[in-house]
């Protein structure tokens, strides 16, 4: 078997990295989807609820807690993500805000 080169390796990672993101967002929406009805307006904007991390990281299982209309709020657009202060990678996204308790990264447009 060939040996792959180093750039076979880091775009194959790069790919897997962010397909790992797409996951545990979609693992994250089936949280909001069981959790919205369980809460009023109010609470949909104030009351935190816990999602995970969406970061790369196949081994994190940490959690990130948000009002569901401020977690709506990140994914308005698909391409952004949901992580842990620090829990970005900067070969495949872009940190487009920060919060004390979380950070949105937004994919680069070769791994979405
Ligand atoms: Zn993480």
């Amino acid at each position: 078997m060939a040996r792959k080169t180093p750039d076979d390796l880091s775009n194959r990672s790069r790919q897997s990295r962010a397909n790992n993101e797409k996951l545990f967002k979609s693992l994250n929406q089936q949280v909001e989807t069981v959790t919205e009805p369980l809460f009023k307006a109010e609470e949909r904007r104030s009351v935190p609820v816990e999602f995970y991390c969406e970061c790369s990281n196949r081994e994190c299982v940490e959690r990130v807690s948000l009002p569901i209309d401020e977690y709506r709020a990140v994914h308005r657009d698909p391409n952004c993500f949901l992580v842990k202060p620090g829990h970005d990678q900067r070969d495949i996204e872009n940190v487009v805000q920060q919060t004390p308790r979380y950070w949105v990264v937004r994919k680069h447009e070769d791994v979405r």
